[in-house]
Parts: structure tokens; C-alpha cells; sequence
């Protein structure tokens, strides 16, 4: 292999700066003497240079979009988890308050509030489980009435 073909393989690589600092001056040596290379490596540094001037790759707008709304659905689901334990404590404190409250008014009128006071607690406690259960019930049905509600809203948006 001729100098001249041995370097005029190395041309490319030149252009990209691809070469060792020896490879190199082996390059520049023989272009200064080489008409056809000199050609060449110019060419080659031409198409280099605008290789570079490319603007770089970037992400597709198709995907960055899709990340952002991967965001932000992950976003709505954890303002949505907190809405949820929001409404669980409220329901909790509700049926609570209502528990509380209606208790004295149910006992009046299923037979008197002096029936609380009533040695006979047995019964008395035994309707006052009764009565809880079916607040609760009610207010679970509520926040599951809620979320389901919430839920519909969020499709529609
Ligand atoms: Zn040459």
C-alpha cells in the first residue's frame, strides 16, 4: 500500500479529529505534498463542519408530550388519594358526631332518654351497636357515593 492510499484512508478521520497527534502529522505531511488529498481532506472537513452545524437530536415532541401527561395523571391520582383520605375523615367524624348526636333522639323515641340511664344497659347497648353499625354503614356508602362522583368528574374533564 502506496503512502498516498494509507493516508488517503486516514482523510475522514482527519476531518472528524478522529486521528492520533502521529497519525496526523503523517496526514499533514503528505497533503501539503498531495494535491488529490488536500482536495480531498477539504471536502471531507467541509462535510465535517456541517455535520456539527446540525442542530442536535431532540426528543420528539410526540414523546415529551406523553411524559408530561404521565405527569400529570400521576399528580390528579395522588390529589385525588388525598381528596379520598379528606373525605374518609370527614365521614369518619361525621358519623361519629351523628352517632353522638341522634343517639339521645332515637332513645326518646324508641322508649325514653331515662331507658340510657337504665340498669338494663344490656338492651340499651345492644341497639346502641345496632344504631352505630348503621350510621357507619351509611357513611361508608357516602364516601364510596363520593369517589365514584369525583371519579365521573375526572373522566368528564
Ligand atoms: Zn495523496
Amino acid at each position: 500500500m502506496s503512502d498516498h492510499e494509507k493516508i488517503r484512508e486516514l482523510l475522514a478521520l482527519s476531518a472528524a479529529d478522529a486521528l492520533t497527534r502521529a497519525e496526523e502529522e503523517q496526514v499533514m505531511n503528505h497533503i501539503r505534498t498531495c494535491a488529490d488529498c488536500s482536495t480531498e481532506v477539504d471536502r471531507w472537513r467541509l462535510l465535517a463542519a456541517g455535520m456539527r452545524g446540525l442542530p442536535t437530536p431532540q426528543p420528539r415532541p410526540v414523546i415529551v408530550e406523553r411524559a408530561r401527561a404521565q405527569a400529570a395523571i400521576r399528580l390528579a391520582e395522588e390529589a385525588e388519594h388525598r381528596w379520598q383520605r379528606i373525605v374518609m375523615m370527614g365521614v369518619i367524624l361525621f358519623a361519629w358526631a351523628t352517632t353522638l348526636i341522634s343517639w339521645p333522639v332515637v332513645k326518646l323515641v324508641s322508649g325514653g332518654i331515662l331507658g340510657m340511664l337504665d340498669p338494663g344497659l344490656n338492651h340499651a347497648w345492644i341497639a346502641f351497636a345496632i344504631f352505630t353499625t348503621i350510621v357507619w354503614a351509611s357513611g361508608g356508602a357516602a364516601a364510596v357515593f363520593l369517589s365514584l362522583q369525583q371519579r365521573r368528574e375526572r373522566s368528564l374533564a
